[in-house]
């Protein structure tokens, strides 16, 4: 057991590098579908995606734009003078090329920061076929092969577990908020590597790469496990081999896949297929241009909902977690006129009713309700035509079906009743039912006056409004 005191002694340094499949219509290199969901294999490929001898490469320019599109998120420069494509060379049977075609000297982006992270690069590269393995044979899937995919590196600059996953959550909302890629961990459209090592003293850690990190509580958890592990290596005189090693999900652990000796030689050299890249002679990437088409970034959002509407941050992260909430949320200000009073008491409803329906149930969040019915539930709030409880029970319908919230009231018996007779037969049964309390209100006790709202309300099942049933009961009794 490592106490306090020791592990405290060490310094854990973490870089990340991250692959994201990029969105497109068309591969990286050839007019084959880049089609993530396809299931029947080997159906998007052709002759350049396979390798076939004498065909060439032709750049997707959309896969070009998106990585600019993240590389002005994230404010890093363009290499706006010159880039090019470069062939990394190694052997696998996923790669049919024999090499991949990556992006070395010259990546489309250097630096940048995100949550305070320093990044290194952002290259565009292809993706690689997919091999599937069994006992007895093994497959390759050439689907995948070719599709765009992003690398982006961060600078050795993190220093713990949970900062890592918060720099990969991030990383996340800001492609999806772009739109470059769908980013799902567990469909492999995202893709974290952790590089971690731990040090004393000032000397500098071996490093050690873990990949297979499915989601971002493996990152976080792999991260842990892997620190300690060094650390006890190294408190019991060993010392920490550089190597790569994968995340064991069941077993919560790290384990051995291959030793690294040193960097290994790819043999980069630039694509002579390819001409080479002057993004300075492309209006339409250009800096100035690429950062005016981008939308409004996780980060600016935060601050809007925050300075504008003065919502709390955890409600603030549950709102931009996902573009179906925040396009919701967004039409649901338009549709109160930005009226702060009415926004937060909406943001009530969406944070707890809304979200503990939708965890309850299955389907896409937000697709049955119009913003603007959404909007008129809550000023139908205000104006006491909804009781609270009726308003859960009109949006828990809106959710399933849709609707109009007072037609939806009105079918199921939901809005307050505004026939006083038929409120006043309510108080007249709760007079009944309850006389010494009420014999206690006539000589003064002014506080059971509650009590009997509360059951004019429990007899109403909600529908009638307390300040009527109050008044009626005043009028009733004295
Ligand atoms: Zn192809």
């Amino acid at each position: 057991m490592l106490s306090l005191a020791t592990t405290m002694t060490y310094k854990t340094t973490i870089g990340l590098e991250i692959h994201a499949e990029l969105s497109t219509r068309t591969k990286m290199f050839c007019a084959c579908k880049n089609d993530p969901e396809e299931k029947e294999p080997n159906t998007h490929v052709c002759p350049v995606c396979l390798a076939h001898p004498g065909t060439l490469p032709t750049v997707n320019r959309k896969a070009v734009e998106h990585v600019l599109r993240v590389g002005a998120a994230i404010g890093g420069s363009f290499s706006i003078d010159y880039s090019e494509f470069d062939r990394k060379s190694y052997f696998y049977p996923d790669i049919p090329k024999g090499y991949q075609i990556s992006q070395y000297k010259y990546p489309f982006i250097l630096g940048g920061s995100l949550v305070g992270i320093p990044i290194t690069r952002i290259h565009l590269e292809e993706d690689t076929a997919r091999s599937i393995h069994s006992d007895t044979e093994s497959l390759v899937d050439f689907n995948r092969a070719g599709v765009p995919l992003m690398e982006l590196v961060t600078e050795p600059e993190i220093h713990n577990a949970e900062t890592a996953g918060r720099f990969a959550r991030e990383l996340q909302l800001l492609l999806r908020t772009l739109g470059v890629s769908k980013a799902n961990l567990e469909k492999g459209e995202m893709r974290i590597e952790a590089n971690i090592s731990v040090s004393k003293n000032d000397t500098l850690g071996t490093k050690v790469e873990v990949k297979n990190l499915n989601s971002f509580r493996s990152v976080e958890r792999a991260i842990e496990f892997e620190v300690k592990r060094q650390i006890e290596s190294i408190e019991k005189g060993e010392e920490v081999q550089q190597a790569t090693r994968g995340w064991d999900e069941n077993k919560q652990q790290t384990f051995h896949q291959r030793v690294k000796e040193g960097g290994a030689d790819y043999r980069y050299f630039p694509e002579p297929d390819i001409p080479k890249v002057v993004l300075s002679e492309m209006e339409d990437m250009l800096p100035n241009t690429i950062k005016d088409s981008l939308p409004e970034l996780p980060e600016q959002r935060r601050e809007r909902y925050s300075v504008d509407y003065q919502l709390k941050k955890n409600n603030i992260d549950y709102i931009i977690e996902t573009s179906a909430r925040t396009v919701f949320f967004d039409a649901v200000v338009d549709a109160l006129d930005k009226d702060v009073a009415l926004i937060r008491l909406a943001v009530n409803y969406i944070v707890s009713d809304l979200a503990g329906w939708y965890a309850k149930h299955d389907g896409d969040e937000y697709a049955n309700i119009d913003p603007k019915m959404f909007a008129k539930t809550i000023k139908l709030t205000l104006d006491s035509v909804l009781s609270s409880r009726g308003a859960k029970e009109v949006l828990a319908l809106m959710a399933q079906g849709g609707g109009d919230p007072e037609e939806l009231a009105s079918a199921n018996g939901l809005l307050q009743t505004q026939d006083r007779s038929a409120l006043l037969s309510i108080v007249d049964a709760v007079i009944s039912e309850n006389k010494l309390v009420v014999e206690e209100f006539r000589n003064g006790r002014e506080p059971v006056l509650q009590f009997l709202i509360g059951q004019c309300m429990k007899l109403s099942r909600g529908s009638g409004n307390p300040g009527t049933f109050k008044e009626l009961l005043v009028g009733r009794i004295l």
